[in-house]
């Protein structure tokens, strides 16, 4: 079970180190009915799990950020570190979904399907993959810094 402490401790972190610390992110633990309800058919049917969300208000720079509760529990999640920093990320890059929604106003079918695969493959892609980077450098460090074997040799 992901606890809300755990959450914040976590979301202050990654605000530190992504240097979001001029928004007010407001982090909450989800059931994943909650979740879904709060994307309301924005997520792919092939999706079944959805680790978080975030609802961004730019103009306010403050941010609902949702952390699914059972995340612990599912085989597919990289943990609540990779998904705190994933949707943080969301923040960093949230004047390009500006720009999609301003261009998504096209009446273009065409654009607005480039868009959609833009969103849905570039943007979450190159989010997932900074995030397995970001993961992946907190095991690096985290190894250094572990007390060498003191056995004598
Ligand atoms: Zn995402």
């Amino acid at each position: 079970m992901i606890t809300l402490d755990r959450v914040v401790i976590t979301l202050q972190a990654v605000q530190d180190i992504l240097g979001l610390n001029d928004w007010k992110i407001t982090p909450h633990t989800a059931t994943d009915a909650q979740l879904k309800k709060l994307l309301k058919g924005k997520v792919e049917n092939h999706i079944e799990e959805i680790f978080g969300c975030v609802l961004i208000h730019a103009d306010f720079r403050t941010a609902e950020m949702y952390i699914w509760d059972n995340l612990d529990t599912s085989k597919h999640s990289q943990g609540l570190e990779h998904t705190v920093f994933h949707e943080c990320l969301h923040i960093v890059l949230h004047p390009y979904d500006e720009l999609y929604m301003f261009l998504f106003e096209d009446e273009s079918l065409l654009v607005r399907n480039v868009l959609q695969w833009g969103y849905t493959n570039m943007e979450e892609r190159v989010i997932n993959q900074l995030s397995d980077g970001f993961i992946n450098c907190l095991n690096i460090i985290q190894a250094k810094n572990e007390p060498k074997d003191q056995s004598p040799k």
